[in-house]
């Protein structure tokens, strides 16, 4: 008889195949192996056949043999586990779960060196204008020709040009060079007495090497990274690997660097703007053990680290942490999971928990740490209204004059402000003052925002964008276009018009696209050369600025517009965040919020300080909505080019569904984002109480829904986003 092996490929299309293993070939369950698929090759995992039942068994005659067996780790059981879990949890494919295990093509072959590129300095004897604007744009970046025609917005032709006329040379990079360990003493600070309470309790549990979830519960500034870090020290001194998931790649610079301050060298980082290669060191590194550290967006969760000791999810309440497409998880619960399969500690840092996280500590099932005072004497920040239907900005501002005179005496002090508004661009809405054309997106169901740092209307949602058109496209009225509402750059503007002096910097994700650019940003900021930062959400998490002391929330409103169930919240998580980055050293910090609803409960949270009973009153409001943690939703999101096979499929989904106790089905009806990248969509909701298992019942449901071809099913479960 032969041997035979199960195999998960690398196509989520695809259920398990089978293959003969022949004898030169020695695999077990978790090896990685090149398997051959029609007249392809394919990377995939050896599973065992108990845990992937397929459906198309093959006789041992008609096997085809595995191709090779790489020479790596194998993937261990507490991975597999962790995959099959995912996958069954969010209806997803084993293999699109299986995906972000093997992240790195690359890393799987054997090649030490490769060939990358980089600007020599020299011009070109031949210029043209797609040649300047890569080598403007390349700086002195480096990567495979792919990479620097992605960053330098050029094709690949113009890139191997520049190489062949000289202006970009070929280096050869050693991709496996070893990454220095972290020394865990290299500068430990001196904790005080409540943080070195807190800080003993996790350095215990690493030492348990046993499963236990714990939220650090700390005020902004209170030093849970600096507690944290030493959970981290003690796994390092056990020899075992840590993994602290942030929520913005842009934090991951400032992490770094704060880290090598502690621990003398960087942590491993693993992030989308990683180049190729080193990706494949990261995941090599990972996979041998040899990486003691990595820190990394939530796309590092699925990473086959050898010896799991610990894992941190830092501003564990972010909602960044749900992932939108493809495999919609939620990294946050994802990481408890894979603390209890590794059987390992799972920190979650947090300011301003999820009502979820502070409700399964309420059932006794997560630890509590508490750290309820800013380190070093620092005092929480003031936190004020404004009531903008009394103390009103002039016509076409949007600065109220209290804030106007704050700014005007932080910057006399020489200290730096920041005016937090979470949109990006100029304005987000744009018409014709003539005949009131509004722009809309022509694949979505959204207005095309202006940007006028890069003179563009902008679809936020599936990035289409124009020139604005100086004539009307409706009544060819020329410079009729009206701005409507504010964006980040019109405060900017604003900003610019009332202190001319003040030297500003806009941080959304249009500016700091790169945790390069975010790095450049801190080091302005610390060295005290910017005066003001007006900025997205993207400003509220991790910095600490000790000069920062005045912080102006220009609309509060804002975020209880969208109307979903946290939409409360998110608004006073935001908020809180935002309020925590004043006054974080020395010196005393102010905040003013600028709202229409002064009296409205997240306002009032706020500027008295009562998280708690605001917290109370939005958790018996979920309790009594049966809404999460109480009870469970899940999204069903169709779509098609075509509108009559979205909503046909959707309504012979809805006329399928099941009658099961404890369960209801809303819609479907259009989504609130009728129209995205092109697809219309429908949505219908799922409701049901906490101990069923939706997942089996949706499977049930769907599983023989018959669709066209150009009909998307997604589900999404545990949806954040209600669009
Ligand atoms: P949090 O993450 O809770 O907002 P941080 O860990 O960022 O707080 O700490 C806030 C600031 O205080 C940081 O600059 C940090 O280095 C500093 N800090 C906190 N604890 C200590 C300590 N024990 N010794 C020295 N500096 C500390
Ligand atoms: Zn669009």
């Amino acid at each position: 008889m032969n041997k035979r092996a199960r195999v998960l490929l690398l196509n989520a299309a695809l259920g398990p195949l089978d293959y003969r293993v022949d004898p030169q070939h020695d695999v077990q369950p978790g090896s990685i192996v090149l398997a051959p698929l029609g007249p392809r090759q394919l990377a995939g995992v050896v599973w065992e056949p108990e845990h992937m039942p397929s459906d198309a068994e093959v006789g041992d005659n008609r096997l085809r043999p595995l191709a090779a067996v790489y020479d790596l780790p194998p993937l261990k059981e507490s991975l597999r586990r962790l995959i099959e879990w995912t996958a069954d949890y969010y209806l997803a494919p084993p293999a699109a779960v299986l995906r972000m295990a093997l992240a790195s093509a690359s890393a799987l072959d054997g090649a030490r060196t490769i060939v990358e590129y980089r600007p020599t300095g020299h011009v070109p004897p031949r210029q043209t204008p797609q040649r300047a604007q890569a080598l403007e744009r390349l700086e002195n970046r480096q990567g495979i020709v792919r990479e620097l025609a992605t960053i330098a917005d050029v094709s690949d032709g113009v890139i191997r040009g520049l190489i062949k006329a000289g202006a970009i040379e070929p280096v050869e990079v050693h991709v496996d060079d070893p990454f220095p360990t972290p020394d865990p003493d290299h500068a430990r600070p001196d904790l005080s007495p409540e943080q070195t309470a807190a800080a003993q309790r996790l350095t215990q549990a690493v030492d348990a090497k046993a499963f236990a979830p714990i939220l650090l519960d700390g005020v902004t500034g209170s030093g849970k990274t600096e507690v944290y870090f030493e959970a981290v020290a003690a796994a390092i001194k056990a020899g075992r690997q840590t993994l602290v998931l942030l929520p913005e790649i842009a934090l991951t610079e400032p992490f770094l660097k704060r880290f090598a301050a502690r621990f003398g060298h960087a942590p491993v980082a693993w992030h989308s703007d990683l180049r190729q290669s080193q990706r494949r060191r990261a995941w090599r590194a990972i996979a041998s053990g040899e990486a003691l550290v990595t820190v990394g967006a939530r796309s590092a969760l699925f990473l086959p680290y050898r010896d799991l000791g610990l894992i941190v999810v830092d501003e564990a309440h972010e909602a960044s942490f749900k992932q939108e497409d493809g495999v919609m998880y939620h990294a946050r619960d994802v990481a408890v999971m894979r603390g209890h399969f590794e059987s390992v500690p799972v920190i979650l840092a947090s300011a301003t928990p999820a009502i979820e996280t502070r409700q399964q500590v309420a059932q006794g099932r997560y630890e509590e740490v508490k750290l309820p005072l800013r380190f070093g004497g620092a005092t929480m920040p003031d936190i004020a209204a404004i009531d903008l239907t009394q103390d009103r900005p002039d016509r076409g501002r949007w600065l109220a004059p209290t804030l106007v005179t704050a700014v005007q005496d932080t910057l006399a002090r020489g200290e730096q402000s920041l005016l937090f508004l979470n949109r990006r661009g100029y304005a987000p809405l744009t018409l014709c003052r003539h005949c009131g054309h509004r722009f809309k997106c022509p694949n979505c169901t959204a207005w095309m925002v202006e940007h006028r740092l890069t003179a563009r209307l902008a679809c936020h949602h599936c990035g289409h964008v124009m020139p604005p058109p100086r004539a009307c496209p409706e009544c060819k009225e020329e410079d009729a276009l009206v701005a409507c509402g504010p964006g980040v750059e019109r405060i900017a503007d604003e900003v610019a018009l009332l202190f001319p002096d003040a030297r500003t910097a806009i941080v959304t994700s249009d500016t700091l696209w790169s945790p390069a650019k975010a790095a450049e940003f801190v080091h302005r900021m610390e060295a005290g050369e910017i005066d003001i930062v007006i900025g997205t959400q993207l400003v509220t998490k991790g910095y600490h600025f000790p000069n920062l002391t005045l912080v102006g929330v220009i609309d509060a409103d804002l975020g209880l517009s969208g109307g979903d169930l946290r939409a409360a919240e998110r608004s006073f998580q935001q908020i809180a965040q935002v309020a925590g980055r004043a006054g974080r050293g020395a010196k005393a910090g102010r905040v003013l919020v600028q709202t229409f609803e002064p009296d409205a409960p997240v306002i009032q949270a706020l500027v008295s300080g009562d998280a708690d009973s605001f917290y109370e009153a939005e958790t018996e409001a979920r309790r009594h909505a049966g809404a999460p943690p109480f009870g469970r939703f899940a999204g069903i999101i169709v779509s098609s080019e075509s509108l009559d096979e979205a909503v046909n499929t959707a309504k012979a989904i809805g006329r399928a569904a099941p009658r099961v106790e404890g369960m209801q089905v809303y819609g479907p009806a259009p989504a609130p984002l009728a129209m995205l990248r092109g697809r219309h969509r429908q949505r219908l909701l799922v409701h049901a109480r906490r101990a069923l298992d939706v997942q089996d019942v949706i499977r049930d449901w769907l599983g023989p829904i018959e669709k066209p071809r150009g009909v998307r099913v997604a589900v999404d479960v545990d949806p954040y986003s209600f669009l």
